[in-house]
């Protein structure tokens, strides 16, 4: 029960509404650790409810007194503007009951308006780090009297670049804030903001890197474009969904599958970095509201994206690192929900899938789409004899656990005469899931990306 936190009433009011009986675990942790008044640092699953969990404490910290002086008194960071929406529609909600108010400032909308949003005080503003630096570079915020610094999903605005940009924002904040530092994943100690915390607590809820639980992940394999698109329509008849996300990584995939799509006759919405905020609003209404009912998106809209119902991801192109697959497959499985999330696997992904089943701890599932089978059938498989070049064995794998097929090849001739002398690493394969032995290309440095988020 949220009475537990002794949360001001008004704020309590408002979780009934929302439907929040029970406190999520990370709501459990961090609220009372926030009300403390220490700095926290975080990490919690995707779609955990760390939302509330740092919007609640800061909601109750604002409401003890009256704003003292005229600046804002709480500041979120957010990575893209669709997670500042998010944040934003959250706060509200939160504090209908309440005098509090929360503006939005995000790349994508006119400076002047938002230099105006400044001249009113906001007491509590959610803001991307690039349009917010530049508006701290024109001397509109006054952040002096800050209260309340929030760096949300700190992981993804480090992966996008934006160290510098938040750093300088929180040069501009008063020193004697409180800030709380949230993140989906826990990758050693390189969060961006870290050096701003003081004396933090930590509560780490998330594995590293670990995908959501609810969702059942699955794979199938593919060949090329022509085979994905066929095995798309396949699969949106065999699967019983409400809403889908198919996520491309590049803008131009996005808008040649939606095209293609709607020649197929189906209703689907697109969402990338090149569209405007409010033709990306529309487009989410529109998944919103049931107008449509399957988004092609690039990861530009992965953040933030919380629209209820949505039990399917389709990775038509997998995702480029284990950290935008989790966010990925996060739109899916929110709040408790369950969700399917499907990955085609070419012969390129291959090895970045196996990658991320080790980093995340998981393992896919392979689904056969009867009739639209692919001609690859996953690595090739080599000799038992591990004569063949440059073969290397799975990680975690050894010959011991590599099964039968090695322990003939261990009685061989050519080792016991070799006894006692050094040996090259062994060069054997092993016994995989997918077959008796493989031999998978060295992992690829990830590439840059080519839908970056623009704030
Ligand atoms: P978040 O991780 O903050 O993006 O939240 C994920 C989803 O969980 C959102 O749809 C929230 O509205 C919902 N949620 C957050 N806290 C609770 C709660 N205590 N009970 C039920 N739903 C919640």
């Amino acid at each position: 029960m949220f009475d537990q936190f002794q949360l001001h009433d008004r704020l309590l009011k408002a979780l009934e509404p929302l439907g929040y009986c029970e406190p999520t675990d990370v709501q459990r942790e961090a609220i009372p650790a926030a009300m403390t008044g220490q700095d926290l640092k975080v990490s919690s699953e995707t779609g955990s409810g760390k939302t509330a969990a740092f919007l609640l404490p800061t909601l109750h910290k604002l409401l003890q007194k009256d704003a003292p002086k005229a600046g804002t008194r709480a500041l979120i960071l957010t990575p893209t503007r669709e997670l500042c929406r998010q944040v934003v529609k959250h706060c509200k909600q939160l504090a209908a009951f309440t005098h509090l108010e929360v503006n939005a400032i995000t790349g994508g909308h006119d400076f002047k308006y938002q230099r105006a949003i400044f001249r009113k005080n906001p007491e509590i503003l959610v803001a991307t780090p690039g349009r917010l630096k530049e508006h701290i570079e024109r001397g509109s915020p006054d952040f002096n009297d800050l209260e309340v610094l929030i760096l949300d999903e700190a992981d993804r605005m480090l992966d996008m670049g934006f160290m510098d940009e938040v750093m300088e924002i929180a040069a501009s904040c008063n020193p004697e804030r409180q800030t709380l530092l949230f993140s989906a994943t826990l990758d050693g100690q390189q969060y961006v903001g870290e050096s701003l915390l003081r004396d933090p607590q930590t509560i780490a809820l998330a594995k590293p890197r670990q995908a959501s639980g609810q969702v059942k992940q699955q794979i199938v394999l593919s060949d090329d474009e022509k085979h994905k698109n066929k095995l798309l329509l396949k699969l949106f008849e065999q699967v019983e969904y409400d809403k889908a996300i198919i996520f491309t990584n590049t803008k131009a995939q996005a808008n040649k599958l939606a095209g293609w799509l709607r020649y197929m006759k189906l209703e689907v919405g697109v969402l990338h970095g090149d569209m405007d905020q409010d033709a990306r609003n529309n487009e989410m209404n529109r998944l919103r509201r049931g107008r449509v009912k399957m988004l092609v998106a690039t990861d530009v809209a992965a953040r933030g994206l919380d629209i209820k119902g949505m039990d399917l991801v389709i990775n038509y192109d997998l995702a480029r690192s284990s950290e935008d697959f989790v966010h990925r497959v996060g739109r899916t499985g929110r709040a408790g929900e369950e969700g399917l999330a499907i990955s085609f696997i070419t012969h390129r992904d291959w090895d970045l899938m196996v990658r991320f089943e080790r980093e995340l701890q998981i393992r896919f599932e392979k689904r056969k789409v009867p009739g639209l089978e692919a001609k690859f059938k996953g690595p090739k498989k080599v000799k038992a004899s591990g004569k063949k070049a440059g073969v290397k064995k799975r990680s975690g794998e050894n010959s011991k656990e590599a099964g039968k097929g090695n322990e003939k090849v261990k009685k061989r001739h050519r080792d016991t005469k070799n006894i006692g002398k050094r040996r090259a690493p062994s060069a054997k394969p092993a016994a995989g899931k997918w077959g008796d032995g493989f031999a998978p290309a060295p992992i690829k440095k990830k590439p840059a990306r080519l839908d970056q988020d623009e704030d």
